[in-house]
């Protein structure tokens, strides 16, 4: 089974892109470049909020667009215009949607190897199914679990269990592969499946690769890696 963002879709460029193509469009005159990680840090920050139950879903956006437009001596006079800004700049989040390269071949070779093949996301199902449809992922994935519908986030151990469940098999018998260290990979290894972390950029501390090899979470680059590990 799969995370979702910054594992097959290109969450984190997708968000950088559309965030410099809104702010362009209405303030041509900021260095948009210059306020790129900022914006990263407020979704870090507030959708956190959001899995943990501190705001609710409209409530981190709207936290986003005023703590980052407040930077520019902007305020918002409304609930209303606050979720509209946010509205356009998911326009442009949209517009640069695209999966990682090693997505689709992955899932292909999986498929013909008679892999099942699920997912586990946290988000809403009308915020991530699009993108499964949208990127062609939807047909290679026999059951798909948001957090929104289930009710509680990864890495807590009750959504790898019920994706399991769906499955009809034993946690033991599944992999589940994901870009965050504690989220993802120990997250599935905490409900008894083989976790995996695939660190793209290679950025893992010492630290973070000890806390992997004491779990028994396995460490990849490349989603190309996944089909060995699979069959091992
Ligand atoms: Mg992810």
């Amino acid at each position: 089974m799969f995370d979702l963002d910054d594992t097959l879709f290109h969450h984190r460029q997708a968000v950088r892109d559309g965030i410099a193509a809104h702010v362009r469009s209405t303030l041509p005159d900021v260095d948009v470049a210059a306020h790129l990680d900022r914006w990263d840090e407020l979704e870090e920050l507030h959708y956190h909020r959001y899995l943990v139950g501190e705001l609710d879903y409209l409530g981190q956006r709207r936290a986003r667009a005023r703590d980052f437009m407040a930077a520019f001596g902007h305020t918002f006079e409304s609930d209303a215009a606050t979720e509209a800004w946010f509205e356009t700049y998911l326009l442009e989040y949209v517009r640069a949607w695209a999966l990682f390269d090693d997505a689709l071949p992955c899932l292909r070779e999986l498929s013909a190897a008679g892999i099942r093949i699920g997912m586990i996301t946290n988000g809403i199902p009308s915020f991530q199914q699009p993108k499964l449809d949208t990127l062609e992922l939807a047909a290679h994935f026999e059951h798909v679990v948001t957090s929104g519908e289930f009710g509680v986030a990864k890495p807590d151990p009750a959504i790898f269990l019920h994706a399991c469940g769906l499955f009809g098999i034993d946690p033991a018998e599944s992999l589940y592969v994901g870009d965050r260290l504690h989220t993802d990979a120990l997250g599935a290894v905490g409900a008894g499946l083989t976790g995996v972390w695939l660190d793209r950029e290679g950025a893992a501390t010492a630290h973070e690769l000890g806390e992997a090899a004491a779990s028994g979470a396995h460490v990849v680059r490349t989603l190309a890696e996944l089909p060995v590990l699979v069959a091992a």
